[in-house]
């Protein structure tokens, strides 16, 4: 079942349309992550997927064994990745693909994103990163994990390896409401979410917040209160995904069994509410993704005509078609 939003996305007034003739991010009206790299960095920065076997603690039985219930890893492993080769040949299968794609790119990252990519013994962390970036073409990580998986010991070595090396610390945060996190089964609550970006910036890691936009329990409401409340924090980026149902997942059992357990948001409604969410989002937290394609074989629903590259200048379209811009409605916390 597709879903739209109860409540109409209220709109700029005509004072703030005539103002967004001097949006800050020109015509694409936000803050893109593209752009910021291409100025920090002089081009480029592609992530190269790796597979370190790690697993997380939700599903190892630490915190549980079921997982959140929107989880599949399989969702988001590219296909030609296979864990039993080193991380070096992983790189370099992974470079093979990139290099046709993405030909002259200058720097490649590892990408360790399936599970949690902190959750293990420190030695052995770090010597897969260290493997990595013993690679004579990777620059640096980006590490994909859940924010209890975050001791002082490990921000501490990252923060390091940050001196010489570019590093991108991704926290799955999901929501931020902790009736919503319960439901989907996280282990954790949002109060954790921010511990863990607070003692990473402040060792002066670069944070991206990863936040699935739709999960059950959510309302337009507490997901654009999610926007206040991460824009409150010292991140540098957000990372927006809409839910998706992925096959073999606790969360699609659960839509085939009733399809009103789960609703889902059709391609029109999350256009509408990204607009909305990025309208309340501080101007200064770089959005690196807006959504995702989970493999078509995986994915169960909801099936939009809407190809993922369309998504960015779909959402430039609807911000211009307001006149409002990336946190035109932000509002500066008090104190
Ligand atoms: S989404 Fe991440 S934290 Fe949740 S079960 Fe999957 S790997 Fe574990």
């Amino acid at each position: 079942m597709l879903a739209r939003l109860d409540s109409p996305s209220d709109r700029p007034s005509a004072t703030s349309r005539m103002e967004a003739q001097g949006s800050p991010f020109g015509a694409r009206r936000y803050n893109a992550w593209n752009d910021h790299v291409r100025r920090r960095h002089g081009g480029r920065v592609q992530k190269v997927s790796v597979a370190a076997g790690f697993t997380c603690p939700n599903r190892d039985g630490a915190l549980g064994t079921g997982g959140c219930i929107f989880c599949n890893n399989a969702g988001f492993t590219p296909g030609y990745l296979d864990r039993r080769d080193g991380i070096h040949a992983q790189i370099d299968t992974g470079l093979g693909f990139l290099d046709r794609r993405y030909p002259g790119t200058r720097h490649f990252i590892a990408y360790f994103q399936s599970y949690s990519n902190t959750y293990g013994e420190f030695a052995r962390l770090r010597a897969c990163y260290e493997e990595a970036l013993s690679h004579p073409r990777i620059s640096g990580l980006a590490i994909g994990t859940r924010p209890d998986c975050l001791p002082d010991t490990v921000l501490d070595y990252l923060a390091e390896l940050a001196a010489s090396h570019i590093i991108e610390l991704e926290i799955g945060i999901e929501s931020c409401d902790d009736a919503v996190l319960q439901r989907v089964n996280r282990g954790h609550d949002f109060a954790c979410g921010v511990d863990a970006i607070e003692r990473a910036a402040a060792r002066g890691l670069g944070v991206t917040a990863h936040l699935i936009l739709g999960l059950p329990g959510e309302t337009r409401e507490s997901m654009l209160d999610g926007a206040a409340r991460l824009s409150a924090l010292p991140l540098r980026a957000l990372k927006l995904h809409q839910l998706q149902l992925v096959r073999g997942t606790a969360m699609a059992r659960d839509w085939q069994r009733d399809p009103a357990s789960v609703p889902l948001l059709d391609e029109e409604a999350y256009i509408e509410l990204l607009a909305d969410f990025v309208e309340r989002l501080s101007p200064d937290i770089l959005l690196q993704r807006l959504g995702s394609e989970v493999p078509p074989a995986l994915k169960l629903a909801p099936q939009w005509n809407m190809r993922l590259s369309e998504l960015a200048p779909r959402l430039s379209a609807e911000l211009a078609r307001r006149g409002s811009w990336q946190g035109a409605r932000f509002v500066t916390p008090a104190g």
